[in-house]
């Protein structure tokens, strides 16, 4: 049987190439679209163009001749990097958002899924490490991070409307901190389970890492396969309104430096950079809507998933020569 054509746009960022593998090992023709290839692995996608999504005539283009999109497309990067260029990611993903839906309703697209963010969540439920989870209703009275936040939740409401006002079928996941293997792991966008991994790898068994605030605060994290699996059962799904996907195990910035040293099997001792952003004091994702809605849950614990991605780190810096080199800068240094 002939599978839909789709859209994957962002398809050369760390999220949107994993869905595009996927969604080509099932048998969907994929067009990714990105202002970049990925940078790890070349796109298995039957047709990649370089687009950039924030002019209407690319989204055009884009949609043409596809019966689902998945805009993962997004200027983004971890907390030091969205708290520092709040301007810029309003300006291009309000761009991309409305120009990428209003482009999907024209072309006769039959589904959209909008990527939306855990940073939709109020500040005032987010102010104690021991947070209670975030069920999605929380979302409002509406206090979002101030800036990439507000633009998801922006966003997100304009997919609402495009449903009523139009009748095009749009889904919202709502996404609490993806990592894994081919995500960015240093240059100033990457998030902390990557940059942890990172100076792991470069740091002496015994040696010390910087941790960005206290270390105090907490998250939970969710590895790749079991995002681009919910992602795939939520376009399956009849679900309308925004969704977790994430996994609902608590963990600190600490503990998570401690389980990314035993997956490299160091001793690490950490010194706490209190001057760095460190984004809200807990977050956690209620998951009892995602076990509802898709009737599955993210199955790959922390600790696996942490393995596969420090190892992939360390290999990616052993091959750019960085590990041999950093050793005997250190060597040369002690
Ligand atoms: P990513 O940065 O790896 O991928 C985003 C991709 O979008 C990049 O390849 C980038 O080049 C591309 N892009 C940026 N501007 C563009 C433009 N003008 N035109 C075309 N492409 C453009 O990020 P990701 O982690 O894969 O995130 C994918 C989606 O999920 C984004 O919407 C992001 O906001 C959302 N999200 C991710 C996380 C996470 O933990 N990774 C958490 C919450 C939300």
């Amino acid at each position: 049987m002939q599978r839909d054509r789709v859209l994957v746009t962002g398809a050369g960022g760390f999220i949107g190439h994993h869905l595009t593998k996927f969604l080509v090992a099932k048998g969907y023709w994929v067009r990714g679209v990105d202002i970049k290839l990925p940078e790890y692995e070349e796109s298995p996608a039957q047709e990649f163009e370089l687009l950039d999504l924030r002019r209407w005539p690319n989204c055009l283009q884009a949609t043409r001749g596809v019966q689902q999109v998945y805009n993962l497309a997004a200027n983004m990067g971890g907390i030091g990097f969205i708290e520092s260029h709040k301007a810029e990611i309003m300006h291009d993903n309000v761009l991309i958002n409305v120009h990428m839906l209003e482009a999907a309703r024209l072309k006769g697209v039959e589904r959209y899924l909008c990527t939306s963010s855990a940073c939709v969540y109020p500040g005032y439920r987010q102010d104690t490490p021991d947070v209670t989870p975030l069920k999605e209703e929380h979302a409002y009275p509406a206090d979002p991070e101030d800036g990439y936040g507000w633009e998801k939740l922006f966003s997100e409401r304009q997919c609402r409307h495009y449903f009523e006002d139009y009748g095009l079928e749009t889904r919202v996941v709502r996404f609490h901190n993806i990592f894994g293997p081919l995500g960015t792991y240093d240059g100033g966008r990457e998030k902390s389970p990557a940059a942890i991994c990172r100076k792991v790898a470069l740091a002496e068994d015994g040696g010390e890492i910087e941790v960005w605030g206290d270390g105090h605060q907490t998250r939970s994290y969710c590895y790749i396969d079991d995002c681009v699996e919910g992602i795939y059962r939520l376009m399956m799904s009849g679900h309308r309104d925004p969704i977790n996907l994430g996994q609902d195990r608590l963990i600190s910035v600490n503990e998570l430096v401690d389980l990314v040293a035993a997956a490299a099997g160091k001793r690490i001792r950490r010194r706490h950079d209190l001057t760095k952003a460190q984004g809200v004091r807990g977050r956690n994702s209620d998951n009892t809507s995602l076990r509802q809605v898709l009737g599955w849950e993210p199955q790959v614990s922390l600790e696996e998933g942490l393995e596969r991605t420090y190892h992939w780190i360390e290999s990616q810096l052993a091959e750019a020569g960085l590990l041999a080199q950093h050793r005997t800068t250190a060597v040369a240094a002690s």
